[in-house]
């Protein structure tokens, strides 16, 4: 089947309702309904783990503000800087790049940081784009501001793909929270507990361009510190009015005034052949691996320079050039090709 233009489409809530019309139990996952969720590249690397062959290289798109915007696989560890410099260079030269999507991903001004196993891609802006001014606001200030000018119209909530769906995510009552001090924002907090994070309220719905989804993340980190857990006691019945209030990224695109930036990034067989790596010994969820190399190893691609501990959770790490290694910290082991 094919998913319409919309987004969210690959929140795994929607996509397990799409595909099937099963409705994943509120805070549960996609196994509760017989589901398994994933991307094209994970199931494309468990099979090649399967044969003993490691994640070494990450599919990558770089687009928006560069000369050539494309889509190429990159050895794990390469620079943002050399990713742009493959897309042709930046079209401007003061710009700020949202790592792994708009909606979803983060601000960065970093060029040194590096390509890891779950980077998706790099969207390059220039740094006076509203999307930068939008981000870089401070968390106190998102805050501050949604205390004293939403109006509680509640578009944030009726346009909410959780909420359209049936689960209780209702972010203009956790915009109330932001009123509170010492006690009481509890009580709106639980309403920000099964959002997703997919920032539709916050870049697209909220007519005052504030920051709801900024409150459900305060939301549930507060939550999770105080031990609550959230229960919804209603059954998830679908809103009659979900399919008409899906979000076309046509829509999405204005609303984000990235319209300009809108293009095919085609696959190009990239050679990047980066002349040194720096491979993260934390890149998955659970614990860092640590370093099993010494500085001046030599190590092929493929090797294993961070292991997880035993009974630890986490993933090793291997190379994705082969040299010699060139320094080894707590967070990562850089190396260099040889000569
Ligand atoms: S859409 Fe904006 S103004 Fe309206 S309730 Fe939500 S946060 Fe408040
Ligand atoms: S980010 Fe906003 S729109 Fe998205 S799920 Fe959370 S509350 Fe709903």
């Amino acid at each position: 089947m094919f998913l319409g233009d919309f987004y969210p489409s690959g929140d795994e809530y929607e996509l397990v309702y799409s595909a099937t019309g099963r409705l994943i139990p509120p805070a549960g996952i996609p196994i509760n309904v017989g589901c398994v969720v994933n991307n094209v590249e994970t199931l494309y690397n468990v099979e090649a783990a399967a044969r003993g062959v490691p994640v070494t290289r990450k599919f990558i798109t770089v687009t928006g503000a560069v000369r050539r915007p494309q889509s190429f696989w990159a050895p794990v560890g390469t620079t943002y800087r050399e990713l742009i410099e493959q897309a042709g260079g930046a079209t401007t030269a003061d710009f700020g790049l949202f790592v792994s999507g708009i909606m979803m991903g983060q601000l960065s001004f970093d060029l040194d940081e590096v390509v890891t196993k779950t980077l998706g891609g790099l969207i390059v802006l220039p740094r006076d784009h509203y999307l930068i001014s939008r981000k870089s606001r401070p968390l106190e200030a998102m805050h501050r501001i949604g205390k004293s000018a939403c109006d509680q119209c509640s578009y944030c909530t009726e346009f909410c793909p959780r909420y359209l769906l049936g689960y209780d995510v209702q972010p203009h009552k956790v915009m109330r929270s932001l009123g509170f001090t010492l006690t009481g924002a509890s009580n709106w907090n639980q309403w920000g507990e099964l959002c997703c994070a997919c920032g539709l309220c916050t870049l697209y719905a909220c007519p005052e361009d504030l920051y709801p989804k900024e409150a459900c993340d305060q939301a549930k980190q507060d939550r999770r510190a105080e031990g609550m857990q959230f229960k919804q006691e209603r059954p998830v019945t679908v809103h009659p009015m979900k399919e008409y209030r899906r979000v076309p990224l046509s829509m999405l695109r204005k609303r984000l005034h990235v319209e300009e930036y809108e293009c095919e990034a085609p696959f190009a067989e990239a050679s990047l052949r980066p002349a040194r790596v720096r491979i993260k010994l934390k890149q998955h969820a659970g614990q860092p691996a640590g370093a099993c190399v010494s500085i001046g190893d030599n190590v092929a691609v493929g090797q294993t320079v961070g292991r997880m501990a035993d009974g630890m959770l986490g993933a090793d790490v291997h190379s994705s050039l082969s040299g010699v290694v060139a320094c080894v910290t707590p967070d990562y082991v850089e190396i260099e090709t040889k000569g």
